[in-house]
């Protein structure tokens, strides 16, 4: 927060609030080349969310997050564990706006827009983040491991009690279609069935509170 700042603190806004900011931001050079803000899809508050690297092409037109053919496996690989989209995951991305000719969005970039995705955390109240790809890895974690050895690993939104895990891109499994077993592929079934039953688990105990609320 900036203390000599006139602007509202993002993190004391409302949800709707901080997405119409952002769909009239210009805080980045990214606001140029773009046709629209993809903001983020979900429910608010949700157990899960998803943050990717940037909107693409197809983002871009619709203003909704992971509907080309990325989104389109990540909703395969969603289901495959019984996490259906848009009921049951909010998706966001590190940058709110497209890249151009689809390159990974600058550090820079990527530091103007963390308000916004720091206010989505906040108001979403995530048990679970799924980090896809480094570019997400980096910009949340500010670690900078290869996704091979860091993928399927629990770790933590620092200052937080929220579980990370970092998972393949699905553009990057589209890249590597192997389902053999070892393969990025069958790795990311692997980490699925971990978030699927970490997903259960905060279910029961939110379940068990309020039993013993009533
Ligand atoms: N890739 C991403 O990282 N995000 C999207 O929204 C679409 C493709
Ligand atoms: Fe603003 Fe983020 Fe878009 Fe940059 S990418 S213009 S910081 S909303």
């Amino acid at each position: 927060m900036d203390l000599f700042s006139n602007e509202p603190d993002l993190l004391d806004l409302p949800h709707e609030e901080v997405k119409a900011m952002a769909e009239k931001c210009t805080k980045c050079q990214l606001a140029k080349g773009r046709h629209k803000v993809v903001f983020g899809n979900g429910p608010v508050p949700c157990y899960l969310m998803l943050i990717g690297e940037a909107p693409g092409a197809d983002e871009d037109t619709q203003g909704l997050p992971f509907v080309g053919r990325a989104g389109q496996l990540l909703t395969k690989i969603l289901e495959s564990v019984g996490i259906k989209r848009p009921d049951d995951i909010y998706i966001t991305n590190t940058v709110k706006c497209r890249p151009p000719n689809n390159r990974a969005p600058l550090p820079k970039e990527q530091s103007a827009c963390a308000p916004y995705l720091e206010a989505q955390i906040k108001q979403i109240k995530p048990k679970i983040i799924l980090l896809a790809g480094s570019p997400a890895v980096k910009a949340v974690l500010k670690i900078d491991e290869p996704m091979s050895k860091i993928r399927g690993k629990w770790l933590k939104l620092p200052g937080t009690d929220i579980s990370v895990m970092p998972i393949f891109h699905p553009a990057y499994l589209l890249r590597n279609p192997s389902k053999k077993k070892g393969s990025p592929k069958w790795q990311t079934w692997e980490d699925m069935q971990e978030v699927k039953h970490a997903l259960e688990y905060h279910r029961k105990v939110a379940e068990l509170a309020k039993e013993s609320e009533d």
